[in-house]
């Protein structure tokens, strides 16, 4: 039986193949040995975010901001401690909007902050304005399929 889940390395963004099962057993990358799950938020731009919306197999959120807006900052250590909880279920992401205008246009981000909760390559979710750690969780985890 193959229930392995393609994951994404937030390092090298190489696919690994991973067993559902083993997703809590800190697996680490077949490419750069390092880490697929390290706890923090992953920097993407558009030359990694395919791999790790549309071709990796575990939802994604991702966090679209820009350094000038005050109230991404605030939430930025909150989307951190979040990376913490939601691992090894979801992957968190980081957009700079202002360095990946791309990815800010391709997904209609009219405001930031603004979280976009993908499974699958699907969107399924997305809320504007800044949020806590705990409602960050909390907001995921009630979007989320089959819970
Ligand atoms: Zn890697």
């Amino acid at each position: 039986m193959d229930d392995a889940l393609k994951v994404a390395c937030p390092h090298c963004h190489a696919l690994n193949r991973v067993p559902a099962e083993r997703l809590d057993d800190a697996p680490t990358c077949g490419r750069c040995h390092q880490p697929i799950f390290a706890g923090h938020p992953v920097a993407l731009g558009v030359d990694s975010f395919a791999a790790h919306q549309r071709r990796s197999e575990i939802p994604l959120l991702v966090d679209f901001w820009a350094p000038w807006c005050q109230p991404c900052l605030m939430m930025a250590p909150n989307f951190e401690a979040a990376a913490g909880e939601l691992e090894p279920n979801v992957r968190l992401a980081k957009v700079d909007t202002q360095s990946e205008p791309t990815l800010g246009q391709q997904f209609g981000i009219r405001s930031i902050p603004t979280m976009v909760l993908f499974v699958k390559g699907q969107e399924v979710a997305r809320q504007a304005g800044a949020m806590g750690a705990l409602d960050i969780i909390r907001w995921t985890q009630a979007n989320l399929p089959g819970k």
